[in-house]
């Protein structure tokens, strides 16, 4: 392998913000490129009213930059002690689900939905109503885990694209709980260290999960202002949704 090539797959540190929280070294260039890769959206053309809106297709999208994020998860997982490491990993519902998988098979573990509201069979485990970044115009969610599907004594790892404000991962926290399993770490592509996601994991329950790893691949403040995705030019007033009738949606191809 060529030393620059080396140096591109070499193993990538890990920094501690606070007390049980890393982030990945932001000067490695696996790191760099994946911050690269990532776009946000303006309120004008994200389904949020936030001021970025993170966009986990910039990476599922770039095949490359996409499995070295699965890979510098998988790497650091595959390095836990024998009888020690995770037994499950459960993914948030929606774009966790896009993440878990691909970690779940290479480590040869069980992937669990975590899901919205009430939408999994069988008989479910649910938390409490939580809020997230977005819940003024959005509302409470609920989050279930199917009864059954991560046995007591389970170590799960949760992972999701992003962590905001933290409610919704308290929400996998507090089901994990009842199932009588653990939480060997939360996981997420970007976390927004201004909104206290951390802070509410480690003191949510009495502190209870104080101990557990909160570890994040970047913060939002890696990825540029010129990373923005929206489109220029796009005419005022109208609608970025374009009904697929066949002459809308070609007079909109770019
Ligand atoms: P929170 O519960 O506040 O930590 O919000 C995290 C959840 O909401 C994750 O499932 C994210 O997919 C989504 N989310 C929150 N804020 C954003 C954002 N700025 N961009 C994209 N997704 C977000």
């Amino acid at each position: 392998m060529a030393s620059s090539d080396a140096q591109q797959r070499s193993n990538v540190a890990l920094v501690t913000v606070s007390p049980n929280e890393y982030i990945y070294d932001a000067s490695h260039p696996r790191v760099k490129a994946i911050a690269a890769a990532l776009l946000w959206y303006s309120p004008r053309f994200s389904p949020k009213n936030v001021p970025r809106f993170y966009d986990v297709s910039s990476i599922t999208e770039r095949p490359a930059v996409f499995q070295d994020v699965i890979d510098l998860f998988v790497e650091r997982y595959r390095k836990a002690a024998p009888g020690a490491g995770p037994t499950h990993v459960l993914g948030f519902d929606a774009r966790g689900f896009l993440l878990g998988p691909p970690i779940a098979l290479a480590l040869g573990l069980p992937f669990v939905l975590l899901r919205k509201a009430e939408k999994s069979p069988g008989v479910l485990l649910q938390s409490e109503p939580y809020h997230k970044e977005y819940a003024e115009q959005h509302g409470a969610d609920t989050m279930v885990l199917r009864m059954g599907s991560v046995p007591p004594g389970a170590r799960c790892i949760l992972i999701d694209d992003l962590i905001a404000t933290g409610g919704t991962a308290v929400s996998g926290f507090e089901v994990v709980m009842a199932a009588g399993a653990s939480v060997y770490e939360f996981a997420a592509v970007i976390g927004i260290p201004i909104l206290n996601g951390t802070e509410k994991i480690h003191t949510c329950f009495g502190g209870k999960f104080s101990h557990v790893p909160v570890v994040t691949l970047l913060h939002d403040r890696d990825i540029l202002d010129s990373q923005c995705g929206d489109p220029l030019n796009f005419p005022a007033g109208q609608s970025r949704v374009v009904v697929s009738g066949a002459s809308a949606a070609a007079a909109a191809r770019p």
